[in-house]
């Protein structure tokens, strides 16, 4: 399998844009451009690495960036940004030259200011690498075009073989390293036109109407009004469903308790007839809770052997499993763990990792608290845990 680096050009001032910021760094609702367009290529199987290139001026609103992916718990193999030139073609052209020690097969090299490039486009390129060395996403032109002169039409092209081409557009590594170690600085406007002056042949697929590139300001409010759009068509078809549960176990003999699928030493256990993971049980009640769907005691009786022992995560997996069937997807989810002891602290980075993957939601979605009641009642007497838990689940409207 061949592997492949995606290079994200992100060091352009952007002399067509204005503004305060670099266009790259503008929000689009919740999150800036140039995430978007991270986003779009990290989860994507066949890209290895991502490298982006980047203006020096950039440093700080490039580390916020990625600061923001992670908190966002994008799974996304980043290298290090290196620093572009006067020209996008300089910049493409260091951006390739620092890759050299990972040599990828192919690269793909896209503009951050193109947030919207859907998985389709990025396939089609890739596909197409197979049997080209040099692959471009293109659109046909729908507009008649004419040529201009004093504000008067000096005639008209023929548009019929005329193409708008996109990026990313999509090369062998070591091919459009050659072509552009070659080409004159004479700033060509895409690495099409690089891989053309170097006599490769660029194989054109459909490019995709939503992939639009970020240019004026104009663009900038286009872009917001179609990720609004967008954003407002799941609001309109999907509503927000809450649950709520809540559990108590008490403490019997043994050396350890379970709480949100991490094993906690402690000089007691909780009895139950699965693990006893408190927390878990009352976050499958708040899951079961949401979508109207009966409690954990309806899906997984007590009084069956086949719980016995089992580990929790069985149950909210299930109810997981019962949610995605119905189109539904879960939003957040929030615990509370009370007791005396033990203490929680120092294991909630994992409790939230381990229920960020057992939801397959990213971390900032998990909530996970812990209180005491002030030696009042019989958790305050230490006589065994008890959890409530919140979760908010997006489900289709009908
Ligand atoms: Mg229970």
């Amino acid at each position: 399998m061949s592997t492949c680096a995606a290079l994200i050009v992100a060091a352009g001032r952007g002399s067509r844009f204005g503004g305060k910021l670099p266009k790259q760094y503008c929000r689009l609702g919740r999150q800036t451009v140039i995430e978007l367009t991270l986003k779009a290529f990290a989860g994507h199987p066949q890209i290895n690495s991502i490298r982006v290139v980047i203006h020096a001026d950039d440093l700080d609103l490039y580390q916020e960036t990625v600061a923001n992916l992670s908190r966002s718990g994008v799974q996304i193999n980043l290298l290090e940004p290196v620093f572009g030139g006067d020209s996008r073609q300089q910049s493409v052209c260091r951006g390739l030259e620092s890759l050299t020690q990972a040599a990828p097969d192919l690269v793909l090299i896209h503009d951050a200011a193109r947030p919207f490039v859907s998985t389709q486009v990025i396939d089609r390129v890739l596909a197409a690498l197979v049997d080209h060395g040099a692959v471009i996403p293109g659109l046909a032109v729908n507009d008649t075009l004419k040529h201009s002169q004093d504000n008067f039409t000096a005639g008209t092209i023929d548009r019929s073989r005329l193409v708008r081409a996109q990026t990313p557009q999509g090369f062998h590594f070591e091919a459009i390293l050659a072509a552009h170690r070659s080409a004159p600085a004479e700033a060509m406007s895409d690495d099409a036109a690089i891989a053309e002056f170097a006599g490769l042949a660029v194989n054109i697929v459909p490019g995709g109407a939503e992939n639009i590139k970020i240019t004026s300001q104009d663009d900038l409010q286009l872009a917001e009004r179609t990720h609004f759009l967008h954003d407002n068509k799941t609001f309109q078809s999907h509503e927000t469903r809450i649950g709520s549960g809540f559990d108590v176990h008490r403490f019997g003999p043994g050396d350890g308790v379970t709480l949100c699928g991490v094993r906690l030493p402690h000089p007691a256990s909780l009895a139950g007839h699965s693990d006893a993971d408190v927390a878990l049980h009352a976050l499958t009640d708040a899951l079961l809770g949401a979508i109207g769907e009966g409690d954990i005691g309806d899906h997984f009786p007590p009084t069956d052997p086949r719980w016995k022992d089992v580990s929790s995560d069985v149950f909210v997996t299930s109810a997981c499993q019962i949610i995605a069937g119905l189109g539904g997807r879960i939003v957040n989810v929030d615990i509370t763990l009370i007791c005396e002891s033990p203490k929680i602290s120092p294991f909630r980075a994992a409790m939230t990792e381990t229920l960020a993957r057992l939801l397959d939601i990213t971390p900032d979605r998990v909530g996970i608290k812990a209180t005491t009641t002030e030696k009042l009642g019989f958790t305050g007497r230490n006589e065994g845990i008890a959890a409530q838990a919140v979760a908010a689940i997006e489900m289709p409207k009908g």
